[in-house]
């Protein structure tokens, strides 16, 4: 089984203001961006390794007021929103993390780019919201 970081997820109040820095003054290359409605969320992802194209900044705009990313810059402005890391086999992981008392907050759902994923409460990690992903 190998985990690696896929990538690290920033919540920005804008993105077409946060690219200004990214792919702009920075110069990363810009892979895409995307609406993801389960989330009411908007995502650019920005590929920061090798040539499999993680791991990735994933900059997150909230789409809707009431959602997720928009409570979070509401209490604690825009920054870090949480890691992700990549996994072989999500239902194995998620199940792993179950039956040893670790708070998932959501069931293994289809996200940004056709992957599946599910995140893990902060109480359980340690005090950042991390992301499981398989790709
Ligand atoms: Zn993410």
């Amino acid at each position: 089984m190998s985990i690696e970081i896929d990538h690290l997820g920033i919540a920005v109040r804008g993105l077409d203001e946060a690219l200004l820095f990214w792919q702009q003054q920075l110069g990363m290359p810009l892979q895409g961006r995307e609406t993801v409605a389960a989330e009411s969320v908007r995502v650019a992802m920005l590929p920061a390794g090798d040539s499999t194209g993680s791991p990735r900044i994933e900059l997150l705009e909230p789409s809707e007021d009431d959602s997720t990313i928009a409570k979070f810059l509401e209490k604690r402005g825009p920054g870090l929103h949480h890691i992700a890391l990549k996994v072989d086999d999500l239902a194995a992981t998620v199940a792993q993390l179950k039956n040893a008392g670790a708070t998932l907050l959501n069931e293994a759902r289809i996200g940004a780019g056709g992957h599946e994923y599910a995140f893990v409460h902060p109480r359980s990690t340690g005090g950042v919201l991390l992301e499981l992903i398989q790709r």
